[in-house]
C-alpha cells in the first residue's frame, strides 16, 4: 500500500466514523428539541448503538495499523498541515479511546440519554429523588471511566481532560484561587452600591413571537444565515451542528423578562460562529469541531458578553429593540439600558448571572463534582451541599431543586469536568479581545454601526478554521501569544467595567 493509498483509507474510516458522531449529534439534538417523551426508552436504545459503533470503529486494530504505517508520512509533512495534524489527533483519540471498553463506552451513552430525560421531568416537578438513582449511575460510570487510566495526580483530572485537554485540575484550582481573590471584594463593593444601578426595564410583558424574531435579528448581524443555521426553544439552551452548513442553535424564553432569551441567544451564536467558522477542508474529520470546551466558551462569553452585554451593540441594538416592543421601553435611554444589562444581582442560575458572580457559580460547581467523584458525601445530601455553598458564596438561599441543583442539564449527561471551561472561557475571553482590539482598533466603532462582520472575520482567521488541528494550548497560544488562560485581562475587564457601572472609587 502506498503512503497516499494508505492515508486515504484512514481518512475514509475517520469520515464514517464522524458521520456517526454526527448521527449522535442530531439524535441529541432531536432528543431535547422535538422528541415527544415517549421516545426516550428507545431513543437511549439508538443513541448506545450509534455510539457503540463509532466507538468499535475508532478503536478497531485497522485504524492503529494504519497510523503505524503513516507515522513517516506524518513526520515529512509540515506540523500545520491539515493532513499531520489529522494523524496527530487522530493518534491521541485512538490511544485514549483504546483505554475505554466498548461496553463501558455503550453503557455511558445509554445512562446519558435515559438519565438527560429523567433530569427533564425531575426538573420540571422539582424532585431530586426522581434524579438520584441516575445521578448515582452516572458517577458510578465516571469512576469506572477514570479507572481505565493510568493514575493521574488527581481521579478528576481524567475527566477535566476530556473536556480541556492537558490542563491538569491543579492547575484549574491555581486560576480559580487568583480569580476568587480578585472578585469577592469586587462583588463585595458593588453590593454596598447595589442601588446604583436599576434593571426595572428588563421586565414587563415580552410575547416570545417577537422575542424571537428580535433575537433572531441580532443573531443574523453576528453572522447567522436563514439557509445554514436553525433556532429553537428548549429547557436548557446549546448549540449543535450536523455539518458546517447546518448549525443549530437553541435557547428559552420568559415572557416576563427579555435578558434571558437575549444573552442565551447570543452565547449559543458564539458556539455557532466558532463551528461555521471551521475550514470546509476539515468537514467530515475528527478535527471538523473547537479544540476544546474552554476555548468553545470562549467565543460564546465574547460574543455574550464582550460583544454582546457592551454599550456598542446596544447603540445599535436598543432601537431595533424598542420597535420590537412598541411602547415599552420609550423612555429608556441607551445608558438607563446598558447599566440593566450589567446589573450585578447573585442570583440561583448560573446561565442568567452576571459577568461579576458567574464565576463564584462555576467555582461551586468544579468543588461539589470533585467531592461527588471522591464520595465527600452520600448524593442523597447533594442538594444540602449546593444550597450551604450557595448561600456562602452568593448569600442566597435556593428555594427549591429546580432553581438549585436540578437547574443545569450536564451532570444528567455525564458532563462531569465541564463546568470549570466556563470559566477559563470567559477568562480566555478577555485575552482574544484585547489581541481584537489591537488588530481592530475601530472595533467598538463597527459595533456600534451594526457591523460584526470585521469581527467575525479576525475571528475565523486567527482561531475558526483551526479547528480541532492543534491543542487548545497551541490554539490560545496562536490567538493570543501566550499558551496559558492569563487571569490578568479579564480581573482587568471586569474591574474596569464595574468600577464605572458602580462608580466605585
Ligand atoms: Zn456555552
Amino acid at each position: 500500500m502506498t503512503l497516499q493509498t494508505r492515508f486515504l483509507d484512514l481518512k475514509a474510516r475517520l469520515a464514517e466514523i464522524h458521520d456517526l458522531t454526527r448521527v449522535s449529534s442530531l439524535l441529541g439534538w432531536d432528543q431535547a428539541v422535538t422528541m415527544p417523551p415517549g421516545g426516550a426508552a428507545v431513543r437511549a436504545e439508538q443513541m448506545a448503538t450509534v455510539g457503540r459503533i463509532a466507538h468499535e470503529r475508532l478503536t478497531s486494530p485497522d485504524i492503529g495499523r494504519l497510523l503505524d504505517g503513516l507515522a513517516g508520512y506524518e513526520a515529512s509533512l509540515p506540523y500545520e498541515s491539515d493532513e499531520a495534524s489529522l494523524i496527530r489527533v487522530t493518534r491521541y483519540d485512538y490511544e485514549r479511546a483504546r483505554q475505554v471498553p466498548t461496553e463501558l463506552r455503550t453503557e455511558m451513552t445509554r445512562v446519558a440519554s435515559l438519565s438527560r430525560h429523567a433530569w427533564a421531568s425531575a426538573r420540571a416537578s422539582s424532585d431530586f429523588g426522581a434524579f438520584l438513582p441516575f445521578l448515582q449511575q452516572t458517577i458510578d460510570l465516571k469512576k469506572r471511566y477514570v479507572d481505565c487510566f493510568e493514575p493521574a495526580a488527581e481521579p478528576y483530572d481524567v475527566l477535566l481532560d476530556e473536556f480541556e485537554r492537558g490542563l491538569p485540575t491543579s492547575e484549574v484550582r491555581a486560576i480559580f484561587t487568583q480569580l476568587k481573590q480578585a472578585i469577592v471584594p469586587l462583588i463585595a463593593a458593588v453590593a454596598d452600591r447595589a442601588e446604583a444601578v436599576d434593571d426595572r426595564c428588563l421586565y414587563g410583558h415580552f410575547p416570545i413571537p417577537q422575542q424571537r424574531e428580535f433575537c433572531l435579528s441580532v443573531l443574523r448581524r453576528f453572522g447567522y444565515t436563514d439557509d445554514g443555521w436553525r433556532f429553537d426553544p428548549t429547557a436548557h439552551p446549546f448549540a449543535t451542528n450536523m455539518g458546517l452548513g447546518d448549525i443549530r442553535l437553541t435557547t428559552r424564553y420568559y415572557e416576563d423578562n427579555i435578558a434571558v432569551s437575549v444573552f442565551g441567544s447570543m452565547h449559543e451564536c458564539g458556539h455557532g460562529l466558532y463551528e461555521a467558522g471551521i475550514a470546509p477542508s476539515l468537514e467530515r474529520t475528527p478535527l471538523c469541531r473547537g479544540t476544546s470546551l474552554g476555548i468553545h466558551e470562549s467565543q460564546s462569553r465574547l460574543w455574550e458578553n464582550l460583544v454582546g452585554r457592551s454599550r456598542a451593540a446596544w447603540t445599535c441594538f436598543l432601537p431595533e429593540l424598542k420597535a420590537a416592543f412598541p411602547g415599552q421601553l420609550d423612555s429608556v435611554d441607551l445608558e438607563t439600558f446598558y447599566r440593566a444589562i450589567n446589573k450585578v444581582k447573585p442570583g440561583l442560575i448560573r446561565v442568567e448571572a452576571d459577568e461579576l458572580t458567574y464565576g463564584l457559580q462555576v467555582v461551586l460547581r468544579f468543588e461539589l463534582e470533585q467531592e461527588m467523584l471522591s464520595g465527600a458525601f452520600p448524593l442523597a445530601e447533594l442538594p444540602d451541599a449546593w444550597n450551604a455553598r450557595m448561600k456562602s458564596y452568593l448569600g442566597v438561599d435556593v428555594p427549591d431543586v429546580a432553581s438549585g441543583v436540578l437547574q443545569d442539564v450536564h451532570w444528567s449527561l455525564g458532563y462531569v469536568g465541564y463546568f470549570p471551561t466556563y470559566v477559563l472561557g470567559s477568562i480566555a475571553s478577555a485575552q482574544i479581545w484585547d489581541k481584537a482590539l489591537a488588530a481592530m482598533p475601530d472595533l467598538s466603532a463597527q459595533i456600534a454601526r451594526g457591523e460584526f462582520s470585521p469581527l467575525r472575520e479576525w475571528l475565523r482567521q486567527v482561531l475558526h478554521r483551526h479547528g480541532r488541528k492543534f491543542t487548545p494550548k497551541e490554539t490560545l497560544q496562536k490567538v493570543t501569544g501566550s499558551d496559558t488562560f492569563d487571569v490578568g485581562p479579564y480581573v482587568g475587564y471586569l474591574t474596569k467595567k464595574y468600577s464605572e457601572i458602580y462608580e466605585l472609587r
